[in-house]
């Protein structure tokens, strides 16, 4: 598999956990590991990148460390010669995104901010994150689109500019995979038993109808009797249910239940999991994977957490305080990206019996990994996040696990 190393706290915390729990049962030397932290983009000229982005096309089964995309004080601190981009657009667009599935993570016995799994499906491309802008003053603004099959130009938006200072901003939603998300999001959904719920704004913003009537069809066509057999469509009233972004920032506080399902555009995907995280404690118990598509027709899936590189433990930890980072989101994007790889190896030589047994090693080691974590969550040893000031240290709790596994 591929695995994309980042920086700060996060990249401590894998090191350690790779070293402990892992290394001690499996050979990694055939991971391919590629560095994205700030310096490594800066000296290799971003070449680090665009081989990571080839490699997971390649491979189709990637592990991400958070990584940071510098502001222009950090480019200052770190000396670098420019302010990088995220390298998620990259991936995202290498791999032919589709989604991001972001869900959950639950402990059985323990009590976290939802009681059952929430599920939830963003659209991973277009949107804002692609727009285009400027500054512009008092004059015109014109939006042509010039089709690639040569019929007529057309202007899609005229508008005056009456204001000396504005920022114009264009951007588009490719919808071409929506179709694509909906078999994902309801396959998912099904699998875990949860209703599903479509999330926009298309009551304002008119041009958002397309990705509800496309999820629409495809439910209708391919998923509703399975459904209603399975009883899943009691709460929203037997039909597929369209939320208000709005009414979704709501429900995500009101339906600590859980037991659902939210698939929205890219940006309140974005801005509605991080507020799932909040309500179900922390970050750390969030999962987060990127699903694309290869040429090929296979599914390339990225594992990451939903969290950033937590630099504020990172400044603790360097200032030689105790600090505690839930490694769960992390841990559980590795386990995906190791249970993918082995899959693909069996899909890829279906006649070969030692990629099965490897798969069978794979499985079964990952799920005693989980365990492993699990009982020292269960038995009062997890982080602060979890178990409040009595909770372990960072250090600690790596080390009680891999303790356990050990036994
Ligand atoms: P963050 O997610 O790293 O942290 C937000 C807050 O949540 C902090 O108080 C942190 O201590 C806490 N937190 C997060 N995960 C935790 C865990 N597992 N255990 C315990 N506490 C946890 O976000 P931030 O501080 O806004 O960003 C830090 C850096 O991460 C920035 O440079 C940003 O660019 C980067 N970032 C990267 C990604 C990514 O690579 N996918 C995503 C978000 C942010």
């Amino acid at each position: 598999m591929v695995y994309i190393a980042g920086e700060e706290m996060t990249h401590y915390a894998t090191e350690l956990f790779v070293d402990q729990w892992i290394k001690p049962y499996f050979d990694i030397s055939t991971w391919e590991t590629y560095d994205l932290s700030c310096k490594s983009r800066d000296v290799t000229d971003d070449k680090v990148l665009h081989d990571a982005v080839e490699a997971g096309a390649r491979i189709g089964a990637i592990f991400k460390e958070p990584t940071i995309t510098p502001s222009t004080v950090q480019v200052k601190e770190m000396g670098l010669s420019k302010a990088f981009g995220s390298p998620n657009g990259a991936m995202r667009k290498g791999w032919n995104g589709i989604t991001i599935s972001r869900d959950t993570i639950h402990i059985k016995g323990i009590e976290l901010g939802y009681k059952n799994q929430v599920l939830f499906e963003r659209h991973a491309v277009g949107g804002e994150y692609g727009a285009g802008y400027n500054e512009v003053g008092a004059g015109t603004l014109l939006t042509t689109y010039l089709p690639d099959d040569n019929s007529p130009p057309f202007v899609v938006d005229k508008r005056d500019l009456t204001d000396d200072n504005n920022v114009v901003v264009v951007y588009h939603n490719p919808y071409d995979n929506v179709k694509e998300l909906a078999h994902i999001f309801f396959g998912r959904c099904l699998e875990h038993k949860v209703t599903p719920y479509i999330v926009t704004k298309k009551t304002v913003f008119k041009w958002q109808e397309g990705f509800w009537s496309t999820m629409k069809e495809i439910f209708e066509k391919d998923y509703k009797d399975t459904f209603l057999k399975e009883g899943l469509l009691e709460r929203s009233g037997n039909e597929l249910t369209h939320l208000i972004s709005d009414a979704a920032t709501m429900q995500l506080i009101r339906w600590t239940d859980g037991g659902f399902g939210m698939a929205a555009h890219n940006y309140d995907g974005d801005m509605l999991t991080d507020q799932i995280a909040q309500v179900h404690r922390s970050p750390g118990f969030i999962t987060s994977n990127l699903v694309g598509k290869s040429d090929d027709g296979s599914l390339i899936k990225e594992f990451e957490a939903s969290h950033g590189t937590v630099s504020d433990l990172w400044n603790d930890h360097l200032a030689g305080k105790e600090t505690s980072l839930n490694p769960l989101g992390l841990v559980e994007a590795m386990i995906g990206a190791m249970q993918h790889a082995a899959m693909l190896d069996v899909e890829k030589h279906p006649d070969d019996a030692s990629k099965l047994e490897v798969k069978m090693k794979v499985l079964n080691f990952t799920e005693t990994l989980r365990e492993a974590m699990h009982n020292t969550f269960r038995y009062g040893q997890g982080t602060r996040d979890m178990s409040g000031p009595s909770g372990f240290s960072t250090e600690d709790f790596i080390g009680k696990v891999a303790w356990r596994l050990n036994r």
